[in-house]
């Protein structure tokens, strides 16, 4: 067997890894890489592999960054399976016409500076119409079902408690003639225990060969209680001087998770009366996606759901309203109360959330309130850095507004929950991989896996590096 890893390798973006086993080829995850846009369009456009011979697709979970480059994997070519739950097969389809959206619209900016310097204009990577081809590639599978990829292979999907839908895979080998029966387990993203609405990562005590995430494989998270209550706080002293709470946030499962304790909070009454807004498209459709599949939540929320929300619907509560209609956002500049807005992109790049920010970073009565980590050069972090001034559509803004980060919100493990997790395999595999994680958190999460957990063999691979098994 020969592992090639082509993304998520000392770094958090752009999961692919390769399996070849019996000539036949596996791609675990098709990321999108995030990062320098000519960087970032050279490696998502090319692959280092041939699309057209990779046999199946096995997802771990919707996340762009492990889901965002299948409609050019079908362009390019591939036909086979892309096998994953059927909550990420439906976020899915939400997802990726959302990113063959963002990719056309980037590739008319990119093509406006091109003309400016006489170049010949780019096409997108994919388009919306590529990503509309892809959903017909994929099947959605339930946890813990054992599916057969092809005689020898079976693949089982565990819950890995990181977003709706999310999975950790699994695949058994069969033991052929002079080789064991061996078994690769694949994290892809890692969840944290007791996250509302998110059942805990499961459990699994076997393993040969391992390939584990490290995104927070250095960091210690603050209780997610802690941040509950600063944002009931943060609410509540907002709408005490009168002002607005204005909070970037990812469409997907972040939103959902704000709406689901703000439900909380107005059921126990904790709530101050006035409305609160969900202004963001995708989180509209992404949000009746979770409707759907609430099976997939954790005993607490299922309690919830039954016992203490009469109306049944957890992401639906008197206060508040989606608003997916762009004349009924802009209706939102005009409010004059206290209010909350939740908005995305959720570093505050793109889309609505640039409004809002601009229309009340001027107020001192105002708060932004950050939920979610914030990469380098973003405005998010500019804003988590408390900057005075800020440039938004090109204008700079003097900052008034309060700024609170919540750091506790975090849907990774970090590294106590990562090593817990890890340590349930006995023997430990025989060998590791760690992938997803910068280089100073996977160096340090390796060093632990090896010394206290008593790894054996435990590599973090480099770009395009293939293992032979
Ligand atoms: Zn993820």
């Amino acid at each position: 067997m020969q592992i090639s890893f082509h993304g998520a390798v000392q770094t958090v973006t752009g999961s692919q890894h390769l399996i070849t086993v019996d000539g036949k080829s596996l791609l675990l995850d098709c990321g999108l890489y995030q990062g320098k846009r000519d960087e970032a369009r050279s490696r998502n456009r090319d692959f280092a592999f041939d699309a057209a011979g990779v046999d199946a697709v096995v997802l771990s979970h919707a996340h762009i960054d492990h889901s965002g480059n299948l409609p050019n994997l079908v362009k390019q070519g591939f036909r086979g399976k892309i096998i994953c739950t059927t909550a990420t097969a439906d976020l899915c389809g939400a997802m990726l016409l959302d990113s063959g959206h963002i990719q056309e619209e980037d590739v008319q900016y990119v093509n406006r500076q091109r003309r400016k310097h006489g170049e010949s204009p780019v096409e997108p990577i994919y388009t919306q119409e590529d990503a509309a081809e892809a959903l017909k590639y994929f099947e959605g599978i339930e946890y813990e079902r054992q599916y057969p990829l092809w005689p020898g292979v079976t693949l089982t999907l565990y819950d890995a408690g990181h977003m709706l839908g999310s999975a950790i895979v699994a695949l058994d080998f069969q033991s052929k003639k002079g080789e064991p029966a061996r078994r690769l387990v694949f994290t892809g993203d890692l969840g944290r225990p007791h996250v509302p609405l998110l059942r805990d990562p499961t459990n699994l005590t076997a393993a040969d060969i391992l390939l584990i995430e490290s995104t927070y494989g250095s960091r210690t998270h603050p209780p997610i209680e802690e941040s509950a209550e600063a944002l009931k706080e943060t609410i509540r002293r907002t709408s005490g001087r009168g002002g607005k709470v204005i909070i970037p946030a990812f469409a997907v499962e972040r939103t959902q998770l704000l709406v689901y304790l703000l439900n909380k909070l107005y059921h126990q009454g904790e709530l101050p009366d006035i409305p609160i807004y969900v202004d963001s498209p995708l989180a509209v459709n992404v949000t009746d996606i979770f409707r759907r599949h609430t099976a997939y939540f954790d005993e607490e929320t299922q309690d919830f759901l039954r016992h203490e929300d009469p109306d049944g619907d957890i992401f639906g509560f008197k206060q508040l309203r989606y608003i997916r209609d762009v004349e009924q956002s802009k209706q939102l500049h005009t409010l004059k109360g206290p209010c909350v807005i939740i908005s995305a992109s959720g570093m505050a790049e793109a889309g609505r959330i640039q409004h809002h920010l601009k229309n009340n970073i001027e107020d001192s009565r105002n708060t932004i309130l950050i939920v979610g980590w914030q990469a380098p050069n973003t405005l998010g972090r500019r804003l988590v850095e408390q900057a005075p001034v800020v440039r938004i559509f090109g204008m700079e803004y003097h900052r008034e507004a309060e700024v609170v980060t919540l750091n506790g919100f975090s849907n990774h493990a970090d590294q106590p929950g990562l090593l817990g997790w890890a340590q349930a395999f006995k023997p430990p595999p025989e060998q590791t991989f760690v992938v997803h994680g910068d280089p100073e958190a996977a160096q340090e999460l390796a060093t632990r896996l090896r010394h206290d957990l008593g790894y054996p063999a435990v590599m973090i691979p480099s770009l395009h590096q293939t293992v032979e098994i």
